[in-house]
């Protein structure tokens, strides 16, 4: 005989719970992260009053989620030790869709069909609570606020209308909010332990509040989660095999990272990142798709992997950023189009490559480590990032004809220049030890002029975008005249231009008759020593490399 309150959703629910749950998450599991996310704010919120009234805590200060299965009864139960909620808030919290802007949205969404814009627009707004309407056919929300002597029952099947009743308090949490999912018949699935477990694990593994799970009435509870979020400690709390645990767990993979960077970024953007170059390559480095794994996660729940928050040339690292900034329910077109967004992959971006260079000084052993796995896909970045690309040079390293088993900076190559050159010169294409060997650098060698041997395919396209640095040009010796008579050989022997040569003159007249319909020109050149000839390509043209490239590319 207790009074049953019946009331009407406010605006045309019906209709946006139907758009919802047909249209906006394609992905049905999104439910539980939502309701665990309530449940975790609802326990952070319980946190925050208790440090002024510490009696909110009734003496159980440790914030619990607990998940039971029933699957007999088709039913999950979600329950938190939270703030709860009373009589108002249950009708305000839950009574009415995204409060701040119902009205607006329907506005908005106005004439619009299910799956058209309207159904993106609905991410925008504060709908979570709601997708649990997509696995249940009904919900019940038992609640009790923190301090209260009373508990309310809500609910409904999200039809339209929904009931609040008053219930006998031991029938609702001593403190906070019990959920009963009757599940849909082809929602069965969500009483199976493994999936529940994949799904949290998954999902909100990293929710600061631990998650229990109890898998028939009656049950053990058992931990699936501990509930510490490690990126939100401090650096110096956590410790080394901590972060290699986590990097393991966010990555996949079983071995060590090469560098770890853990921040927070406070001010116009707030977001926290911890990122690890692996200390491998990854499997799936040089997919076309060359799609990045960062993670995004908003205020500590699991939103996408998907949100490339790497520029691609750093696809490679792993980790997760998680910001305050983004709604919940951020959509996909919002991720995309986001400045937020924008304005954190830049600072994720610089503070990585400000790291790697960190690295370069300090550990010099683990940086080559690092840039034998990774240099070829940085170097994408010298033309893909135009802001960085003197940064990037900079911190690439090289194979030289003087270097040797150790590599060597372009710095380092600018300073050791012949004080009579002025371009740094490269030969690129095939292996190592065909670079060695190639005629084309004989004149260099002789004369002791340092030759880059870029090895990975991506040189041969940088080389042609980056016009300089430190103001000296890149030049193959492929490629046009190279000018070495200015240079004196190592040996000591004459400066005399080959041109000077009548036997040269005579040769090449009989040279060019002959070749007539293959070269362009034929020239006596200051670049053999051992060698007789060697093919070079016209300057202002693509090197010899690319051309190769091009030919097979069918160009
Ligand atoms: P949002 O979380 O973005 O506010 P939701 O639809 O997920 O939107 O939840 C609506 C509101 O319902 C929350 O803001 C909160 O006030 C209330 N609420 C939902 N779940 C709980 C809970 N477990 N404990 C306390 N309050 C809750
Ligand atoms: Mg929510």
């Amino acid at each position: 005989e207790k009074p049953v309150e019946s009331h009407v959703f406010e605006a045309d629910v019906a209709r946006l719970l139907h758009l919802m749950v047909h249209s906006v998450y394609s992905d049905k599991d999104v439910f539980l992260r939502e309701l665990i996310s309530n449940a975790a704010d609802a326990c952070e919120k319980l946190r925050y009053e208790a440090i002024e009234t510490p009696s909110l805590l009734g003496g159980d200060g440790e914030a619990r989620i607990t998940l039971t299965l029933d699957e007999e009864a088709n039913r999950l139960i979600l329950e938190d030790n939270g703030i709860g909620m009373n009589h108002d808030e249950l009708i305000e919290a839950l009574g009415t869709i995204a409060r701040s802007g119902t009205r607006a949205f329907m506005e908005r969404i106005g004439a619009n069909k299910p799956g058209g814009e309207g159904s993106q627009l609905i991410g925008q707004f504060g709908v979570g609570f709601y997708s649990c309407f997509m696995v249940a056919e009904r919900v019940d929300v038992a609640s009790r606020r923190a301090g209260s002597d009373n508990a309310w029952r809500w609910s409904s099947d999200g039809k339209g209308s929904y009931e609040v009743t008053p219930i006998d308090p031991v029938d609702a949490p001593a403190r906070g909010t019990r959920i009963t999912l009757h599940l849909m018949a082809d929602a069965k699935n969500y009483t199976s332990r493994w999936t529940i477990e994949r799904i949290v694990k998954e999902q909100s593994g990293h929710v600061p509040v631990a998650i229990t799970i109890i898998v028939k009435p009656g049950g053990e509870p058992e931990r699936i989660t501990d509930g510490s979020a490690l990126w939100t400690k401090a650096k110096n709390d956590v410790s080394k095999d901590e972060y290699t645990d986590f990097y393991r767990g966010v990555s996949g993979q079983y071995d060590d990272p090469a560098l770890t960077v853990h921040f927070r970024a406070e001010g116009r953007h707030e977001y926290t990142a911890l990122a690890f170059v692996p200390g491998s390559q990854p499997f799936d480095m040089f997919d076309p798709d060359r799609k990045g794994r960062m993670k995004l996660y908003v205020k500590r729940v699991f939103i996408t992997d998907d949100a490339e928050l790497m520029p691609r040339y750093l696809r490679f690292v792993r980790g997760l950023v998680d910001t305050s900034d983004l709604p919940l329910n951020v959509s996909r077109e919002m991720i995309q189009e986001s400045p937020i967004l924008s304005a954190i992959r830049k600072g994720v971006a610089n503070r990585i490559v400000t790291a790697i260079e960190k690295l370069a000084e300090s550990e010099p052993e683990t940086f080559r480590t690092l840039w034998d796995n990774f240099g070829a896909v940085i170097k994408e970045g010298i033309y893909e990032d135009f802001e960085r690309r003197s940064q990037l040079l900079a911190l690439s390293r090289f194979r030289t004809t003087t270097s040797g088993e150790g590599f060597r900076s372009l710095g380092e190559y600018v300073k050791d220049m012949k004080s009579e050159q002025s371009v740094i010169y490269y030969l690129a294409g095939g292996n190592l030890e065909q670079l060695k060997a190639s005629p084309q650098l004989e004149g260099f060698r002789a004369r002791g002029i340092e030759v880059l041997l870029l090895t990975d395919s991506i040189d041969s396209f940088w080389t042609m975008n980056a016009p300089e640095f430190e103001g000296k040009a890149f030049r193959s010796v492929t490629q046009g005249a190279a000018d070495l008579s200015q240079t004196p050989k190592l040996d000591g022997q004459s400066l005399a231009s080959p041109e000077a040569s009548a036997e040269a003159d005579a040769f090449v007249e009989f040279a060019k008759k002959t070749l007539a319909d293959h070269v362009a020109d034929v020239r006596a050149s200051d670049r053999l020593t051992e060698s007789a000839v060697c093919l070079v390509a016209p300057e202002n043209s693509y090197d010899r490399q690319m051309e190769k490239i091009l030919q097979s590319a069918g160009r």
